[in-house]
């Protein structure tokens, strides 16, 4: 029996899994990702409730095994996969998460849970927590198993309610564009903002920023550094571009949703201080094309991709204007909202 699925990851950039059942209680997995310095199979036994998995290497494997190990459905049988994706590892395009929600999507054909799909989410974002060290938000994860196509999704990250926004517009187009550089402080940086943010909220005497306002931050200033007071600072003003840019949305204003997209970028760049000279580079380049409503990087920064919205005829002028002034190799991929993780039948 041989099962095939597919994780859309709410772009046309998709991580598929393929494998079957087996006797026994080994697991195998082998990925066919280029981009792996590490070896591309890992074998290793089934957990049980004494000896659940633990991280280790290769890497990879450690979102694999942390799926496994939080996945909703008894008893889980013995395995063999093959992982193919083409989505840009470490890019910003959340591979990981496309990763995770591919193989929960997989164990589901293997061993059904219940089918809860925000539980799905949370599981997937968990073992990114345990297992891979990451402590990342739930978006997505969320995007990755909620997302419909041909919408945005607003999603409420604190009451874990979304709510779709229509994106269907063909005069327009979202163009990926990958820096293909990758400086290598990603890993620390992201718990660092996130320590820092924990630190802001706690000296507002908030139980976290989304309770905080720029009056609120402002009274505390002083009591605060600058780096904490930035940080803080991104993240409030960033909330509040959100509901902007989904209500922008709505009424097909991207001029204004454009401009919010830069504003974001800025504030990466100048007050999170996430973004770096390629990215930045990236985003100033296709601000000088006709036709581009607004550009930013996207993802953990450092490198990875920046998102662009612009009218559908700049498409490429876009890109040839980019490859001018970009000082490295940029690779693009027009995108579309697609829907979330789901079987295909052989
Ligand atoms: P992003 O999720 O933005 O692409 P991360 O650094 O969070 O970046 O996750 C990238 C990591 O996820 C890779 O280094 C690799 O360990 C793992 N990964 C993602 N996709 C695959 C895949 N198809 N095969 C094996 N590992 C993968």
């Amino acid at each position: 029996m041989s099962r095939t699925l597919k994780d859309q990851n709410a772009l046309p950039l998709v991580t598929v899994v393929v494998g079957s059942q087996i006797p026994g209680n080994k697991i195998t997995v082998i990925t066919v990702s280029e981009a792996l310095e590490e070896s591309k199979r890992v074998d290793f036994d089934l957990p049980t409730s004494t000896t659940p998995l633990l991280p280790g290497k290769p890497r990879w494997a450690n979102y694999i095994k942390g799926v496994i190990q939080h996945y909703r459905g008894h008893p889980m049988p013995a395995f063999q996969a093959v992982i193919c994706s083409t989505v840009p590892l470490g890019g910003g395009l959340s591979s990981s998460a496309s990763l995770e929600v591919a193989i929960y999507t997989f164990l589901q054909q293997l061993c059904p849970d219940d089918g809860d799909e925000m539980a799905k989410a949370m599981a997937c974002q968990k073992a990114e927590h345990t297992h891979a060290g990451v402590p990342c938000g739930i978006m997505d994860q969320y995007v990755s198993v909620l997302g419909r196509e041909a919408h945005a999704l607003l999603i409420d990250c604190r009451s874990l309610e979304a709510a779709p926004v229509p994106l269907v517009d063909h005069r327009l187009v979202i163009l990926i564009t990958n820096s293909n550089v990758r400086h290598t402080l990603t890993g620390s940086e992201y718990s660092t903002r996130r320590k820092q943010c924990e630190e802001a909220a706690a000296l507002l005497g908030k139980n976290s920023l989304r309770d905080a306002t720029l009056e609120d931050l402002e009274a505390a200033r002083d009591g605060m550094d600058d780096i904490t007071y930035r940080r803080a600072r991104h993240v409030i003003e960033e909330i509040k571009r959100t509901s902007q840019a989904a209500e922008a949305l709505r009424q097909e204003d991207y001029t204004e949703f454009g401009r919010l997209m830069v504003e974001s970028h800025n504030s990466l760049r100048d007050q999170y201080e996430v973004s770096c000279k390629e990215l930045d580079e990236l985003v100033n380049a296709a601000m000088e094309v006709d036709g581009v409503y607004g550009s930013r990087m996207t993802g953990g920064g450092f490198g990875g991709c920046t998102v662009t919205l612009l009218q559908a005829h700049s498409v490429e002028e876009a890109k040839q204007h980019i490859m001018e002034r970009y000082n490295g190799s940029p690779s693009f991929y027009i995108t579309t909202p697609s829907e979330g993780a789901r079987v295909l039948s052989l």
